[in-house]
């Protein structure tokens, strides 16, 4: 799909239960317009098509390409939930970039949004296809590992960690520095935002602890 487009959407967020309805009216229309025999097939991908654009629209986050915070919170619950009933590990890393807004101070807003498209590449990059990775505010990234437990969650996250630290970035010509610090938890929370809270918390030590560290 091309940039004009992207550009046109940018922003563009539709709530769950609008999807839904639109889903069904798309069901509607199919079974009940009268478009001709000869054109319906093409009428019907066309309008899956717009379909599902707008629903990978409403998932994701127009400057990363990740799945959104609203997209987060629809799937964390769910991933928790699941976890508990069948007894299965699950890990959760809150990932933060280190003085960001120093990045942006010093070299400038542009060069801010440079950094987080590497950084989400990066982290999208790092994990396993089965795990999920959203942008979950500005310069704040959160993985979901699933059947993932705490020992063999140190193994990706201390990796991620490194490479960061490791990756040349240059914009403009100019080498910047970036680091990330990670909070991670496991869901031996009763609730989901206890869940949360301890990752939150451990990212709290890990920014107390100089920054550039994983804790869990
Ligand atoms: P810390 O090491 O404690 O995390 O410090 P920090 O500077 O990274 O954290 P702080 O929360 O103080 O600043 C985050 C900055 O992120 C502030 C905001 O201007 C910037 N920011 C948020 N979203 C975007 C974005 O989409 N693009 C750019 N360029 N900057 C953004
Ligand atoms: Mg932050
Ligand atoms: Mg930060």
């Amino acid at each position: 799909m091309g940039e004009d487009f992207d550009n046109i959407i940018d922003g563009f967020d539709i709530p769950d239960e609008v999807m839904e309805k639109i889903q069904k009216n798309i069901e509607e229309i199919i079974t009940n317009f009268p478009v001709p025999e000869d054109n319906k097939l093409d009428v019907i991908k066309k309008i899956n098509f717009m379909y599902s654009r707008t629903r990978y629209l409403s998932l994701t986050d127009a400057l990363t390409g990740l799945y959104n915070r609203r997209h987060f919170d629809n799937t964390v619950e769910r991933e928790f939930l699941r976890s508990k009933r069948y007894g299965g590990d699950l890990t959760i890393a809150i990932i933060d970039i280190d003085f960001f807004k120093k990045i942006n101070d010093t070299y400038g807003h542009l060069c801010g949004d440079y950094v987080l498209k590497e950084v989400a590449y990066l982290i999208s990059d790092n994990f396993r296809k089965t795990d999920l990775v959203f942008r979950y505010g500005g310069e704040e990234f959160v993985a979901l590992l699933t059947e993932t437990s705490l020992e063999s969650a140190k193994i990706p996250l201390e990796r991620l960690r490194k490479k960061i630290e490791n990756s040349d970035f240059i914009y403009d010509g100019q080498k910047i520095n970036v680091t990330v610090s990670i909070g991670a938890s496991v869901n031996n929370a009763e609730t989901v935002a206890e869940f949360l809270d301890n990752a939150d918390k451990a990212l709290y030590k890990a920014k107390n602890a100089g920054r550039n560290k994983l804790i869990f």
